[in-house]
């Protein structure tokens, strides 16, 4: 089908035009294809969805990848730099958003009818660029005049600071692997003005909300205003959900009383939580008495929490969504009255003493399912951060272990790999993931073993030629490639795997050589106003330039940072990963699904046992997976006792002590900012909240095991081959699967 489309487009002369020629036959062919019908639907409302490149992602649903692959070859062009063209929408942060992303591609993949529900950030998240080692952050206007948006005529008003506003709603097609399409919603406002940002900065006026609402994902919020500003893009974002939701369910002839017969909302963490007032108070306009208002409500909406750390668990103040959105407030009281003449327990408040509005609270008792990310996150929420909510409400409590889309993940960014498994095993495991077990027959096979190392030749290979092309840095490709790539947060503890490499530089320097050279890669962005976060990163930047600058050690160990890790950087550098570190502080990371990535392209992992970490060692067993660390019970045992104490570490292990104290050295003083190292230093020694401490020497012993298992070059075949095989549980297509079972029951076409 298409071929003279595509012939003509291929044909063309530039890779722009082909680019966009591309563009606008998959969008039409999107258009063409239908939507996925069904009297229930659930809206998956997100403050982001990091969705990626589309192009190649479309059409490999679409099942004309293939063809134009070829077609491009024929005429001496590639998929690759064609994809160059088109900018990656900014629309998350990290984890959440792209765990968002994936699962759209698994609702439409599945045939179940779903829609995303988010904001038209028009400048997303910034872009990073490193100066002087330094991280900063530039606008990255990521919207161009032809794009996958579409604009459509739907429009409602929204009360904005005591105005009325009117949004305007663009959608994006989603097409399910071999199915047809839902659609991700993103509703902006045509007054925002992206000329009021200062050239070169991501600062801005905050002040004029009409102006700025869309203008950022997340505008800093170290301060009053953007805080106010994150409150109105949430309202915004709810208050024309809740209006699409309705308009949407009246038009399939509900009458609003039978409304959780047609819509199922799932809040993706706390930002959506206005929803449920929001939806309250727009049945209560149409008549609809308070009680059953909230009975609706609470029989559509289910909540996912994404976090256990306590600073991420939203509470406003009161008068603070009084200044934003007065509107709700009587029904936020009226919440929380209800809530209080039932349960005596202050815990469970949705307004506590200081008058803060607890958000996660509101969607625990207004919403009819609450699930974690991973087992192990779910049962700390049950026995511990939500134990008070689980004895009242049991039967709301579920676990819903995170995926991710193998289209993506897989067939997309590793042709080699999957062309490899479909010759072994048959085209099956493309729609179920679970098939991927037939792979371990291979194990048995050298010549299988070898063909898997070939492949990660090959991809180490790529990458090298991208980084050297992108960024102009030189990477060894026969070194063993040691990724950690991820937001940068004290917690998933970055400054560990900083504090290995000066061991490793010290024992270079001492002449114990690696057998074989290492190339540490790591990327991350740290939020703007997260001090500590920026100083890790210029600790890496600066460790690597010391490195870099002595010859005895460069040979054989290379630290290098990718500037503006995003999910192209992603598809680029897992596939050419040997081992992805995994190493948070046990306990702290809810899911993670890097690790999965990783896993399903043949890299071993080596963490922790957190989050999802926990499932993976489950699946691959002992042999193939490195563990380390104290368990996520010591670890929540120290914060309980307050007994864990870094100085004191710092103080009786001279060998620790010396790799810290390298921070501040006079060669990392030589490349770097003094106050930033010596804030640093002074963190890890003083406070170190996430004891990196506490674990850097079983982290070093696993570590140093890993680099001797790799010699044998069979036996880290049969490693990955096992953790390819067993990725199949970590698609996105079963988590889904689990989610339309348990929580939203909707009929697939
Ligand atoms: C998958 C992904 C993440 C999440 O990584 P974790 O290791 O699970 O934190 C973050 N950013 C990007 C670009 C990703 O693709």
């Amino acid at each position: 089908m298409y071929e003279n489309e595509i012939a003509a487009i291929t044909a063309k002369g530039n890779n722009q035009e082909i680019y966009f020629g591309l563009l606008q036959l998959t969008k039409d062919i999107m258009q063409q294809k239908g939507r996925i019908q069904g009297k229930k639907k659930v809206y998956y409302i997100s403050a982001e969805f990091l969705i990626g490149k589309l192009l190649s992602n479309n059409l490999i649903n679409l099942g004309l990848y293939d063809q134009v692959a070829q077609s491009l070859k024929a005429n001496g062009k590639n998929m690759a730099e064609i994809e160059e063209i088109e900018n990656e929408p900014s629309l998350g942060n990290g984890g959440l958003g792209r765990l968002a992303a994936c699962f759209l591609d698994s609702i439409a993949t599945l045939g179940l009818p779903g829609d995303g529900i988010g904001l038209n950030y028009h400048l997303g998240l910034f872009r990073q660029t490193f100066e002087q080692n330094l991280q900063k952050e530039v606008p990255n206007p990521w919207i161009t005049q032809q794009s996958w948006l579409r604009r459509t005529d739907v429009s409602y008003p929204v009360i904005l600071g005591g105005k009325t506003v009117q949004s305007v709603m663009y959608e994006i097609d989603v097409t399910g692997y071999d199915n047809k399409c839902n659609t991700l919603k993103l509703f902006d406002l045509d007054t925002v003005d992206d000329s009021i940002v200062n050239e070169g900065s991501i600062y801005f006026d905050k002040e004029n909300v009409a102006k700025n609402l869309t203008l950022f994902l997340y505008p800093d919020d170290s301060d009053y205003q953007g805080q106010l500003l994150r409150i109105y893009q949430q309202y915004f974002m709810v208050s024309n959900a809740a209006q699409l939701i309705i308009d949407e369910a009246l038009a399939k002839g509900s009458n609003l009383y039978d409304l959780p017969e047609y819509a199922v909302i799932q809040i993706n963490d706390t930002h959506p939580t206005m929803v449920i007032p929001e939806m309250i108070r727009l049945l209560m306009k149409r008549g609809i008495q308070i009680d059953d208002a909230i009975g609706i409500v609470s029989r559509m909406c289910a909540y996912t929490n994404h976090t256990i750390l306590a600073e991420a668990l939203e509470k406003w103040p009161l008068w603070f969504l009084d200044r934003v959105v007065p509107q709700l407030i009587p029904i936020i009281k009226m919440l929380d009255v209800k809530v209080k003449e039932k349960y005596k327990d202050e815990r469970v408040y949705i307004i506590d003493s200081e008058q803060r509005v607890h958000m996660a609270h509101i969607d625990i008792h207004y919403g009819y399912s609450v699930n974690g990310v991973a087992a192990l996150h779910t049962q700390i929420l049950e026995d511990s951060e939500l134990k008070p909510f689980k004895d009242i409400y049991p039967e709301k409590f579920n676990n819903k272990t995170n995926g991710i889309t193998f289209r993506r993940w897989l067939l997309h960014c590793n042709h080699e790999l999957a062309a490899f498994i479909e010759s072994k095993i048959g085209a099956g495991f493309k729609k179920d993931a679970g098939e991927l077990e037939q792979l371990l027959a291979a194990a048995d096979h050298p010549a299988d073993l070898n063909k898997l190392l070939e492949i990660k030749q090959n991809k180490k290979e790529e990458f090298k030629d991208y980084l050297k092309q992108k960024e102009n840095i030189s990477i060894n490709e026969h070194s063993i490639f040691d990724v950690q790539v991820k937001r940068l947060h004290e917690y998933k503890r970055q400054q560990m795997n900083v504090l290995y490499i000066i061991y490793k530089y010290f024992e270079i320097k001492k002449g114990n050589k690696p057998k074989t050279p290492i190339t540490m890669i790591f990327g991350a962005k740290a939020a703007p106003a997260y001090t500590i976060a920026k100083d890790i990163i210029h600790a890496i930047l600066c460790l690597s330039e010391v490195i870099r600058k002595d010859p005895d050690v460069s040979p054989y160990l290379n630290v290098v940072m990718l500037e503006n890790y995003n999910v192209t950087y992603a598809e680029k550098v897992i596939p050419a990963a040997d081992i992805s570190e995994q190493i948070s502080l046990a306990s702290k990371e809810a899911s993670g699904t890097g690790n999965m990535k990783f896993m399903l392209n043949g890299a071993v992992t080596l963490g922790t046992e957190d989050g999802a970490n926990v499932e993976i060692h489950q699946f691959v067993g002992d042999d193939n997976i490195y563990i380390f660390g104290e368990s996520s019970e010591q670890v929540i045992e120290h914060y309980a006792k307050a007994d864990y104490s870094a100085e004191k570490i710092y103080d009786e292990d001279a060998d620790i002590a010396k790799l810290v104290d390298f921070l501040i050295s006079k060669e990392m003083f030589a490349v770097g900012s003094k106050k930033s190292l010596i804030r640093l230093y002074m963190e890890l020694v003083t406070k170190d909240w996430f004891m990196t401490l506490l674990d850097i020497r079983d982290y070093i012993r696993v570590k140093e095991q890993v680099f001797a298992d790799y010699e044998d070059r069979e036996a880290w075949a049969r490693k990955m081959l096992v953790n390819i095989s067993k990725a199949g549980f970590f698609s996105s297509d079963r988590t889904i699967a689990q989610y339309n079972d348990d929580i939203w029951k909707l009929k697939a076409e």
